[in-house]
């Protein structure tokens, strides 16, 4: 496995399997948005050093690289690079984007086999074509649920903002043919989790090591952006299945804590890596 500085972090899981971080540039959110329905004198002391003049967050395109002995998985794409500037001064859009971002931390993305999302919106879904138009992962499938496709491209007016639709329709036969309908193992210990709540079809990517001491490591993608996300109520107004996400947080959450798993948070850009600890009601992400 290809490891320099623009791999952020990586660990092995045990039986083979490893596991890095490589951000895909960022960009900028809302803060109130973020926050949902949390108000905010419970939120502001934690927002204080990365809030902009237009009231917006960081928020990191965090995206892992999977290497089993069967094969290397993508776990999300992040904006990408077709992008109009209009666009990317809007989101406040910088960095590098995934396809080069992995050339960068050594890893060919023509040796990707199955690219996994955990849902389609633009900030995950958009770096499957390059620049020119070409399948930025030639060799790989493209893994996100069947449902997440079916309510991508209908025409309500706020699924018509969070989904970049012409790129989808561009990259929908390439979807269809690798999509999962329901909890997947897409490869020996790596498994795709339905959880809806934050989009229809949305999913949790769960990677399991192998041999004696093999640790298990979960993405729950936008249930869990940031460390404050860990309090199951604390969703953000984005998502559009909210009483879903607290249910499916709680459940969730509470088996990674009694199982000790790692969790990589989908937007955290200083400390995505931890786990997820019970505390009174809720839990509480602690870095490691
Ligand atoms: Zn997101």
């Amino acid at each position: 496995m290809g490891l320099n500085d623009a791999v952020h972090w990586s660990t092995d899981l045990g039986g083979g399997t490893r596991v890095a971080l490589v951000q895909a540039g960022r960009f900028r959110s809302d803060a109130g948005a973020l926050f949902g329905p949390v108000p905010r004198i419970l939120w502001d002391r934690l927002a204080t050093d990365e809030i902009d003049h237009d009231h917006r967050l960081l928020q990191a395109l965090n995206c892992l690289l999977v290497e089993t002995p069967a094969g290397r998985v993508l776990v999300e794409t992040g904006i990408g690079e077709r992008v109009s500037d209009k666009v990317r001064a809007m989101r406040a859009y910088e960095g590098t984007p995934i396809e080069p971002a992995l050339r960068v931390a050594g890893f060919d993305p023509g040796s990707i086999d199955i690219v996994a999302m955990s849902h389609l919106h633009f900030d995950h879904a958009g770096g499957l074509l390059t620049a020119d138009g070409a399948r930025a992962f030639p060799r790989a499938r493209i893994v996100a649920q069947r449902a997440e496709w079916d309510i991508a491209l209908t025409d309500n007016s706020r699924i018509v903002a969070s989904y970049d639709q012409p790129e989808l329709r561009l990259v929908r036969d390439w979807g269809e043919s690798g999509w999962a309908d329901g909890e997947v193992e897409i490869l020996p210990g790596v498994s795709v989790v339905p959880t809806g709540g934050h989009s229809a079809g949305h999913q949790a990517i769960v990677v399991r090591g192998g041999g004696p001491g093999g640790r298990t490591l979960a993405f729950f993608g936008d249930l869990c952006m940031r460390p404050w996300s860990a309090n199951p109520r604390w969703v953000t107004a984005f998502d559009d299945f909210p009483l879903d996400s607290v249910d499916v947080k709680a459940s969730l959450f509470a088996r990674a804590a009694d199982e000790h798993w790692i969790v990589t948070l989908s937007h955290e850009p200083l400390t995505p890596i931890g786990r997820l600890v019970a505390d009174r009601d809720r839990f509480r992400f602690e870095v490691t």
